[in-house]
Parts: C-alpha cells; sequence; structure tokens
C-alpha cells in the first residue's frame, strides 16, 4: 500500500477534502512513489482561516520567542537532514550530495533569520516639537507561497522563514509532483514549537488550490516562484486585489569569459553553472559568452569538462515527465535552427537508465543570439556558446534578453569586472565564480525574470509594510 501524503493544516495532518490523490512518480526509473493529495478550493479556505486565527497571536510574541522557534526549526532540519533527503530524492532524483546541500541550505535560512528577528528596525523623526514621529515595519498577516518542483524544500525555506520571523502566518502550496520535504518541514516546524496554523501546506493542481490561494481575500500577499506565464497570471489577479507580489521566474542567464580570465577556473564554474540540478536551476548560466581570441579552445576545455558528468551519478533526471519532454522538444528545436551539438543533443544513451527522465548534458557552440535556444529557458542541462570581440559587445549580448536573474563575470580585470557588472540587467552578478547559494544575498529578477526580493535582510522589507505613527503632544 503507498503511503499518503496530507495536507498540513493548524498543525496536523489533514487529508484533502476531495478525497482525491494523484500517484508521484520517481524521475529515475518512472515508478510510483507516493499517493499526493489533491485538494480543493476548501481544503485553502480552512488553511487560510487556520492561518488569519493564528496570525494576531504569532504577530504578538515576544520577538525572542519568535527566533529561538525558528532556530530550533533549523537544529531539527540539519537533526533529520538525512530523512528530508531521501524524500527529496524520491520526488526529484536529484544526486544525494545536491539533495543534502538543499537540505542545508533550507536549515541556514531559519539559522539567519532567527538571529534577524528584531529587524528591520523603524525610525523616529524629527519634524516639529511637540510630535513624535515613528515608523515600524508590520507583517501583512496571512502569505501564500507557490512553490516550484526544481528545489522545492529550499524554496520553501527562502520564502517562509523571512515570512515568519516578521510575525506573518503561511499557506503555502508546493508543486504538485514534489511536496514531500515541504510536509515534512511543515511537521518539523509544529514539532519545534511553532504553533498551531502559522505555517500551513495545501498540496494540489495550481489551477484550483493555486488560484485559489491567489484570489482569498484574507491572503494580503504571494510570493511566487515558477514559470513567466504563471506568473504573469497571478500577476493580473494581484493587480485586481490590489496586493503585493514577489515573482521569482525564469532566467537564460549569460556568463562572460574574457581572454584575460583564468580560464581552467572558468571552465569548471561554467560547467557547474549550467549543469547543477541537471540545469533545473532559474540561475543557472546558460548562455556562454566567450571572448573570440579563446572561444574555440576554451569551449573544447568545458566539453572535455562536462562530458565526465556521469548521468544518473553527478548528473540527476529531469524532475518531471513533462520536463524532460520540454527539453527534447528543445532538441529538436535546436536541430531545426541547425545548431549542431558539440557535446549531448538527446536523452540518455545508457541503457540502465532508460526507464527514468535523463538527458545528456548537451553543449551547442557558437550559436547566434536570436536563436531560439538561445532565447528561451529550456530548465535542462543544455548550454549555447557565442563568441565576441569586446567589452561592449559581450555587455550588449548579455542584455539582449527577455530576462534579467543573474550574470557571471570572469576576468582579471578588476576594472572590467566592475564596469561589466555594473552595465549588466541582472539580479545578481558573480566575479570569477558562478556562485548563487549564499542566503544573505538578496535575490530577484529584472525583467521577465520577476521583481521583489528572496533572501538576505531585504526579504524581510518585502514581508512587512511600513507605518508612520504621528503623535502631537
Ligand atoms: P509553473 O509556473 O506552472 O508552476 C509553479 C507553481 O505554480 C506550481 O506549484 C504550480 O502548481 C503553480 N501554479 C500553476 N498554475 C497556477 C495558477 N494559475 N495559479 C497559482 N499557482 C499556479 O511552472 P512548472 O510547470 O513547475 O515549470 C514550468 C517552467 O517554469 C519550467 O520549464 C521553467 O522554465 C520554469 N520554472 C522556473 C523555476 C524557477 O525557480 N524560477 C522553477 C521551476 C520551473
Amino acid at each position: 500500500m503507498p503511503r499518503r501524503l496530507d495536507n498540513w493544516i493548524n498543525g496536523a495532518a489533514s487529508a484533502p477534502s476531495t478525497a482525491a490523490y494523484t500517484t508521484g512518480l520517481n524521475p529515475t526509473n518512472g515508478s510510483p512513489t507516493v499517493d499526493i493529495g489533491v485538494s480543493g478550493a476548501a481544503d485553502v479556505d480552512h488553511a487560510v482561516a487556520c492561518a488569519r486565527r493564528s496570525a494576531d497571536a504569532w504577530r504578538h510574541f515576544p520577538s525572542a520567542e519568535r527566533g529561538r522557534i525558528l532556530a530550533a526549526i533549523a537544529r531539527s532540519i540539519r537533526d533529520n537532514a538525512d530523512r528530508l533527503a531521501d524524500r527529496e530524492i524520491e520526488d526529484t532524483g536529484k544526486p544525494r550530495a545536491t539533495a543534502l546541500g538543499e537540505v542545508e541550505n533550507s536549515a541556514a535560512y531559519f539559522e539567519f533569520y532567527a538571529g534577524l528577528v528584531n529587524l528591520p528596525v523603524g525610525e523616529l523623526l524629527d519634524v516639529e516639537p511637540n510630535q513624535h514621529i515613528f515608523t515600524k515595519r508590520e507583517p501583512y498577516g496571512v502569505i501564500g507561497v507557490i512553490t516550484p518542483w526544481n528545489l522545492p524544500l529550499n524554496q520553501a525555506a527562502r520564502a517562509v522563514a523571512p515570512a515568519l520571523v516578521t510575525g506573518n502566518t503561511v499557506v503555502l502550496k508546493p508543486a504538485e509532483t514534489s511536496g514531500q520535504t515541504t510536509i515534512a518541514l511543515a511537521r518539523i516546524a509544529t514539532e519545534a514549537g511553532l504553533p498551531d496554523g502559522v505555517f500551513n501546506v495545501v498540496l494540489g493542481a495550481g489551477s484550483t488550490v493555486g488560484s485559489a490561494i491567489v484570489a482569498h481575500p484574507d491572503v494580503r500577499k504571494v510570493a511566487f516562484t515558477g514559470s513567466v506565464r504563471t506568473g504573469r497570471a497571478i500577476g493580473k489577479v494581484a493587480a485586481d486585489r490590489v496586493i503585493p507580489l514577489t515573482l521569482e521566474l525564469g532566467g537564460k542567464s549569460a556568463n562572460i569569459v574574457f581572454e584575460d580570465a583564468e580560464l581552467d577556473l572558468a571552465a569548471k564554474e561554467a560547467v557547474r553553472a549550467f549543469a547543477s540540478n541537471a540545469g533545473q536551476v532559474c540561475s543557472a548560466g546558460t548562455r556562454l559568452l566567450v571572448q573570440r581570441s579563446v572561444h574555440d579552445e576554451f569551449v573544447a576545455e568545458v566539453v572535455r569538462i562536462a562530458a565526465a558528468l556521469r548521468e544518473g551519478e553527478d548528473l540527476g533526471p529531469m524532475i518531471t515527465r513533462a520536463q524532460f519532454e520540454q527539453v527534447q522538444e528543445y532538441f529538436e528545436v535546436a536541430a531545426k535552427e541547425g545548431a549542431r551539438p558539440a557535446l549531448g543533443g538527446s536523452v540518455t544513451r545508457r541503457p540502465e537508465l532508460a526507464g527514468g527522465f535523463y538527458v545528456q548534458p548537451t553543449i551547442y557552440a557558437g550559436v547566434s543570439n536570436d536563436m531560439r535556444i538561445a532565447r528561451e529557458e529550456i530548465f535542462g542541462p543544455v548550454l549555447v556558446t557565442m563568441p565576441f570581440d569586446d567589452e561592449r559587445e559581450a555587455v550588449s549580448i548579455a542584455n539582449d534578453s527577455d530576462f534579467g536573474l543573474v550574470a557571471g563575470v570572469f576576468t582579471s580585470d578588476i576594472g572590467r569586472a566592475l564596469r561589466v557588472s555594473d552595465a549588466i540587467e541582472a539580479g545578481q552578478v558573480f566575479v570569477n565564480s558562478w556562485s548563487t547559494g549564499a542566503v544573505q544575498t538578496p535575490f530577484g529578477g529584472h525583467k521577465n525574470s520577476g521583481y521583489g526580493r528572496e533572501k538576505g535582510i531585504e526579504a524581510m522589507y518585502h514581508y512587512t509594510h511600513l507605518k508612520s505613527v504621528v503623535v502631537v503632544y
């Protein structure tokens, strides 16, 4: 009898009111995993009612106590690291080291925000005698969080920790296929002392549960991570409801390598940039721009390193069947556009992986930036490379994109690194390293990559709004 995954509402497991379940698939071999609840709008109503009921008490908890509970959640995540990694691997197929890294990062979010519980602070304003004017930041109330399937635990922790520490309550919907670690996180939070109703998880489809969360009159802010298409749809509802929204959408991030860079390091980082989590990362570096004088030789080295990635060991599968199909469609698009792979370009050829959703690490060298494979987010381990002649052209190609999430710059000239970082239209720029990990670093996009910021102290501003109090005496 397969295990059942139920909602977590008001501090306890809660079967969906629909009594409906769908079977999860293990992406490494297509076998059934766990029966996942398919909830309806009534479950959202129930979860939001619990979140609303608990909001006032949670907001007025002694702040040190809120911080202590978040710190206890961080400790418990670490204590349960192996079990959480097992569940994440079952849902996503990712390599164990990647899953454990995600678990550690999730603990780090709770730890970081636990220590910041008394930030952000307000201001005292000097205006007139006999006036005492101050500002304070207040929670919104109930926050709706909607997450995708690529880094489920990490994306849940990234939003939930700053939302809770600032005194909000949460109703979260994970992606249809990958809710196990989010439910485990909610259970851990309850066991660590989080009051019932403060963090609720409702499983189910985006079109029903997701849209019910966004439309619910008691949800006062939404934090969404996922596709541009869904982000737009949610944005329209949020605009009608006049509620704030954080959108973390896709990317087609440029990684720029100049001829004066430390090329061995840059080549290793270029592979990490596009192949981590099998390319299923919104901040993946999937457009590699290389100065023409070293382009061919550098790309040959990148191909050599990427070719050594072992499918099924270093490189996990595509996490959903739909994503597996999407990447294959892009292989066909590439062929039609006349791009020939310098590496890969098909599903895995390893017979023992044939039942899973595996694709080869793939590199299309010397493409043009107007091809679809250079403009659209593929969300798999697929890299395109382009030569450029000088700094101006590099920046111009990098910015010639609908997206603007992150960028990399590899050069030994610090002046150039700073000039290019300044000119790039992206929310984060990495110089001489492809490093997106730190929970302290604000994260978010320009253009179609979204707006608002997660992570860092900055996220705490996005989960609170400002009140000015004017006292005349
Ligand atoms: P998606 O946008 O369809 O789903 C993301 C989340 O939104 C899921 O929980 C989904 O159930 C929910 N959702 C869907 N429709 C909704 C609606 N109308 N209202 C409210 N919630 C809704 O993305 P996906 O299908 O998971 O992935 C498709 C593409 O999105 C990928 O190929 C990739 O390009 C992109 N993606 C980006 C990220 C990222 O981190 N930025 C992560 C995963 C996927």
